[in-house]
């Protein structure tokens, strides 16, 4: 199947409105990982541009702020529109930059979603007001920071791009986002839409670019009140480290993960089954959420363990773009290699019992360790691939142990049918979703979605993204 789309891609930065090329020339190329044919140079952003973009965006921010909510709803709500439109369009991009299949791609109805949504939801964002101090009126009101600077991950560059920028505009800042190097189209393709949905001049900008220089210049900048982050949790680091260097911004930060899942004997098997291969399997395992290690009580392992492999094996390799394909490459050769070296740490410390071989491209076939000692790099890094670890455990507080002896903490699934139980796990386990007889159900829309310890703080979903884009002011008002 033919990687190159039939109309030319935007690949210019989108800065005060206008569409431009990065003003060193440099720019960066696109390749699609099943072909490995180039299929866009990508202009970069240099640090002239990053200044340019938040330069527009803080100009533009006092009006669009002065809007109010009844006023920016409409331009969100033409987006939710735009987006729905443009679903073929969006999937064809986000398949050839990525790589995922594009029988998985949702996320063009989701981003609409989320713009209708998030266009009225600053209503439900309210302060408060009190007399308790004889002779004060007390308001505390929330407001936008102004320039929000936004970056983003290549794992699922559109939802990403869009749980981001749509609650920031809707709570009333203006923007600057740094989409991935690796998967910049389907942003640049947004950038068309918002400027045929006629928001104002510096409102939205957004730019491509490597972490160096372009994502650093945006974390360092003084006018930038507010950075966004999901990516790695060695990349948050940085970030908030420039954060506090620079102007103290605040900063929301969506991290890695490194998930387990706990199957109970009193669990459906099957189900339990098949939702934790599906969890590790889906988008080539590149899912911050994924199950990478499950854990399943001794007495149901072997028919846990055969219904896992059966399904694990059954997957469709292939053309991402056709839509029979079930198992796409890696992103690149970088993320092959990585997973390749995980491999390797796996066959060392534990057993290969499926998959581990190598595939002609980026595939990595879905692959099973067990008997993988825990303090093996294979359990407490993050693979980013599908590699999954199955190991045994005898009883609940075993297994509480085990799930939790990490440094991160996204997610946990628990597989049981005893209620009792799965109270006592959904308080045990150190993670900031708890799923329950579920991974991560990608409907759960108005859920808290983050991470306890190495893998975030701040929450999205809903109403909680709005909140990161709001600051709190007290006003007393002295009678
Ligand atoms: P990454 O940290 O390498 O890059 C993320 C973004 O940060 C990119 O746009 C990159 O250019 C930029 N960046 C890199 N260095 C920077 C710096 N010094 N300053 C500013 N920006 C910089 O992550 P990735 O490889 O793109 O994405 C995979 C990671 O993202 C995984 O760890 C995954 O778990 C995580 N992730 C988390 C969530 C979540 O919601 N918790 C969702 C998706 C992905």
């Amino acid at each position: 199947m033919a990687a190159r789309p039939s109309e030319p891609i935007e690949t210019r930065l989108f800065i005060n409105n206008e569409f431009r090329e990065s003003s060193d020339k440099k720019t960066f190329e696109v390749v699609y990982p099943y072909t490995k044919e180039v299929i866009a140079n990508v202009h970069q952003a240099s640090i002239d541009d990053v200044n340019d973009a938040v330069t527009a965006a803080d100009a533009a921010f006092p009006a669009w702020r002065d809007l109010g909510v009844d006023g920016r709803a409409p331009y969100l709500r033409k987006m939710s529109e735009l987006f729905a439109e443009a679903n073929d369009e969006l999937a064809r991009l986000e398949t050839l930059c990525t790589g995922r299949p594009i029988s998985q791609f949702i996320d063009a109805g989701m981003s609409s979603g989320l713009f209708r949504y998030f266009a009225d939801g600053v209503w439900t964002a309210q302060g408060t007001a009190s007399t308790h101090t004889p002779g004060l009126l007390s308001l505390t009101v929330k407001e936008p920071f102004g320039v929000a600077g936004l970056i983003i991950p290549w794992n699922f560059p559109l939802v990403m791009f869009t749980m981001k920028i749509a609650p920031a505009l809707a709570a009333g800042n203006t923007v600057v986002l740094k989409s991935s190097e690796k998967a910049p189209l389907t942003s640049i393709f947004a950038a068309k839409l918002f400027q045929k949905a006629g928001f104002p001049p510096g409102v939205v900008n957004i730019i491509a670019g490597f972490g160096a220089p372009t994502g650093a210049a945006l974390a360092e900048h003084m006018a930038v009140r507010v950075i966004s982050f999901t990516g790695s949790s060695l990349t948050g680091q940085k970030i908030q480290a420039a954060a506090a260097k620079s102007n103290m911004k605040h900063v929301h930060m969506e991290l890695g993960g490194k998930s387990p899942a706990v199957v109970f004997e009193d669990a459906d098997i099957e189900a339990a089954a098949v939702e934790t291969q599906f969890s590790i399997q889906f988008n080539s395992g590149q899912v911050c959420v994924a199950n990478s290690r499950v854990y399943v009580q001794e007495s149901v392992y072997d028919k846990f363990i055969a219904v896992f492999r059966e399904k694990f094996a059954a997957v469709k390799l292939g053309d991402p773009l056709d839509p029979s394909t079930s198992h796409g490459p890696q992103i690149d050769a970088a993320q092959y290699k990585r997973v390749q070296e995980y491999l390797g740490v796996g066959e060392k410390d534990g057993s290969l019992t499926q998959g581990g071989d190598a595939h002609d491209g980026f595939f990595v076939k879905p692959t099973i360790f067990e008997k993988v000692p825990e303090d093996s790099r294979l359990m407490r890094e993050e693979v980013f691939g599908p590699v999954v670890a199955i190991n045994t455990f005898k009883t609940e507080e075993e297994a509480v142990w085990k799930a939790n002896d990490t440094e991160f903490g996204l997610y946990a699934s628990v597989f049981t049918k005893d209620l009792d139980r799965a109270v006592r796990m959904s308080k045990a386990l150190q993670a900031g979703t708890v799923g329950v007889n579920c991974t991560s159900p990608t409907n759960a829309k108005d859920a808290a979605f983050g991470g306890y310890k190495m893998s975030g703080n701040g929450r999205e979903g809903m109403l909680y993204s709005i909140e990161n884009f709001l600051q709190t002011k007290s006003i007393l008002i002295k009678s």
